[in-house]
Formats: C-alpha cells, sequence, structure tokens
C-alpha cells in the first residue's frame, strides 16, 4: 500500500557559477512526468508588484507568450490578475508577486506543490506553482545589455526561466539552456535581443506536452555555453588591422522540431544592425544543427584592406540566402557583443 501524499518543491535562481552537467529533465511520479494534467496553468500576476500594464507586466506577459508559442508542444499559460496584496503556497492560485523573504539570495523561486499517489491507479499532477522574484536585487525590463550581464538583471530572462519551472520543468545545467540555474541562463537569440526557450528547453516542454505540431527556426545567438555550465558571450576582437586575420565565436541555435541545414554569411557593417546589405567577408554553406540543438564553432575571417579606419560592427546571419522557410526570420542576424575598431 502506498502512502497519498503531496509534496512542495521549491527551486532556486542563483548568480553564482557552479558545474554540472543535464539536459532538459521534469520530476516523475513511478516512471510517468508530474506535469499539468489540463495541459495550461492560469497565473495570476500581482498588481501590487507589477502594475497592470507595466513594463514588469509586459515583460511577464512576453515570456509566457514565448512558451505558448513553442510548437511541438501544446502547452498554455494564461493571465489572470492578482489584486489582493497577498500570496500563499496553498491557496489553489498559481501567484507571481515581489518577496524578498521567500528567496534568500536566489534571484527568483518557484515553489510547485504536486501530488503522487496511488488511489485504485497513480494519481499524479502539478496542483500549484507560484514564483517570488528578489525584491532586494536590481531588475531592469530594458533590452539585454552584453556589458553587464550581471546586476540589475533582466526581468524577462529571468521571468522566462521561472515559468518553465511553473510548468514544471527542472533545472539544465551543462548546455546553453533559459533552464540553465545560472544566470544568465541561456542568453537572449538575434540582434534584436529576443528572450524566447533555447533548443533544449523546447525539448523539454515538447516531451512534456507533446501535441504534434512542427516548426522551422533556427537563430542566431551571441552567447555559448561555458566550461562553468552556464553561458556567456561569444568572443571577437575589440580592434584589428587592416588587412588582418580575426576570429570570432558563432552560436546557432535550431528552435525547431527537425534538422536544418543552412548557410551562414558574415559580415562587417559600418552601423550596429546586421544586413544583407552589408560588406560580405566569408559564407559556410551546408552547416547543420539537429532539433534541440546549438552549433558553437569559431571562424577566420579577413578584415579588407581596403575599409577605413572607424568603428564597425561584424556579425553573422544564418540562413543569408533565404533558402529556408521560418517562423521567425527576424533572429537569424547576430552582431558580434561588442563593436571591433578598425586601423
Ligand atoms: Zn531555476
Amino acid at each position: 500500500m502506498k502512502t497519498p501524499h503531496t509534496a512542495l518543491a521549491t527551486a532556486a535562481l542563483l548568480a553564482l557559477s557552479f558545474t554540472s552537467a543535464q539536459a532538459a529533465s521534469w520530476r516523475t511520479c513511478e516512471g510517468a512526468a508530474l506535469k499539468w494534467n489540463g495541459n495550461r496553468a492560469d497565473m495570476f500576476i500581482s498588481t501590487t508588484s507589477f502594475p497592470a500594464n507595466s513594463t514588469w507586466d509586459s515583460a511577464m506577459q512576453n515570456a509566457m507568450w514565448h512558451w505558448n508559442n513553442v510548437k511541438g508542444a501544446g502547452f498554455n499559460f494564461f493571465v489572470g490578475r492578482d489584486t489582493d496584496g497577498s500570496s500563499s503556497p496553498d491557496n489553489g492560485r498559481n501567484e507571481i508577486y515581489f518577496n524578498a523573504s521567500q528567496t534568500g539570495t536566489a534571484l527568483a523561486v518557484t515553489r510547485t506543490r504536486y501530488h503522487c499517489y496511488w488511489l485504485f491507479g497513480w494519481q499524479r499532477g502539478i496542483d500549484e506553482t507560484d514564483i517570488a522574484f528578489n525584491t532586494s536585487l536590481g531588475w531592469n525590463t530594458s533590452a539585454v545589455n552584453y556589458a553587464n550581464l550581471g546586476s540589475p538583471f533582466h526581468f524577462e530572462s529571468v521571468a522566462l526561466h521561472e515559468l518553465g519551472h511553473a510548468l514544471g520543468l527542472l533545472h539544465s545545467d551543462g548546455v546553453m539552456a533559459t533552464m540553465n540555474s545560472f544566470y544568465p541562463n541561456g542568453g537572449s537569440l538575434g540582434q534584436f535581443k529576443e528572450i524566447d526557450p533555447l533548443p533544449d528547453d523546447r525539448l523539454g516542454v515538447r516531451s512534456l506536452y507533446p501535441d504534434g505540431t512542427t516548426e522551422t527556426d533556427i537563430a542566431g545567438s551571441a552567447f555559448r555555453r561555458t566550461g562553468s555550465g552556464t553561458s556567456g558571450l561569444v568572443s571577437s576582437p575589440a580592434s584589428a588591422a587592416r588587412g588582418s586575420t580575426i576570429s570570432i565565436g558563432v552560436s546557432v541555435a535550431n528552435l525547431g522540431t527537425s534538422t536544418r541545414s543552412f548557410n551562414i554569411g558574415f559580415y562587417l557593417s559600418g552601423d550596429s544592425f546586421i544586413s544583407t546589405g552589408d560588406r560580405l567577408l566569408g559564407t559556410n554553406t551546408g552547416a547543420s544543427v539537429s532539433s534541440g540543438g546549438v552549433l558553437t564553432f569559431t571562424r577566420s575571417l579577413t578584415i579588407p584592406s581596403n575599409v577605413a579606419p572607424g568603428t564597425y560592427t561584424l556579425g553573422f546571419i544564418v540562413d543569408n540566402n533565404g533558402a529556408v522557410a521560418e517562423a521567425n526570420e527576424g533572429n537569424n542576424g547576430q552582431s558580434m557583443p561588442r563593436t571591433i575598431t578598425i586601423f
């Protein structure tokens, strides 16, 4: 005879470095995944912490939408308002709020209540999840700043991570993932710095809530997995002489549901935006990444000797010849996380 029980588990997002190796994972109950039985969760955003229609509220709703938008997965967050200024881990409402006393030194904590017991068959499922953000820390709701990956912390990035816990995912360390335990998790995608679940995260939500739909999307990133298990910026030179050969770090994420092959063009731009109209420095043909994967490599490039001295942006465009029809064509261009001064 099994003893009926419910459990309350806590997951904290830290701002430290750590070593471990793991990929997308979730709790199980007698061999089956612990998840929301209705493939949905109604999330009540505290209007005391995050006023309705504020930048905080928008960032939180954007993060929910990005999880909902993952194809191959049928899970959906729905937005509610929590206007009473209080919260409880066992009131049957999924609440999102600022509370420094619940987080300790972590950036944020998601508490999940679930059940797993036998009663004429195994009864299992998530019952409630609450997300507390550490209000004693500095936060920002503007674009990711490559030059500062510490405080003030990027609210939407952390929101996307905590919502991953809320739908049932655990940490995924040792890979470039939103569900990495350590800020800045997997970072943003493309030169518009979109905060979107990364390939490993998408494998996770597709495993928990498969719906058979498909998507095609490959994206550039200025981040890479680092040896410490978290993510850091790709390398690129801050300066170079005309005619010299330099090398840059490249990451390409396959957000889609199947393996993709594509070309990559490398460019030098006179402004901060990489486009196919910029000076082409080289092309890689036939790169390939499987679903759930991130391709990371270093590319050598020669700075043309006839470029005028000045400050430029190096970068690349995934599928620069437009051969792959993608769900999101806006995340293909990726600038290096720093400018280059050519002399
Ligand atoms: Zn976490």
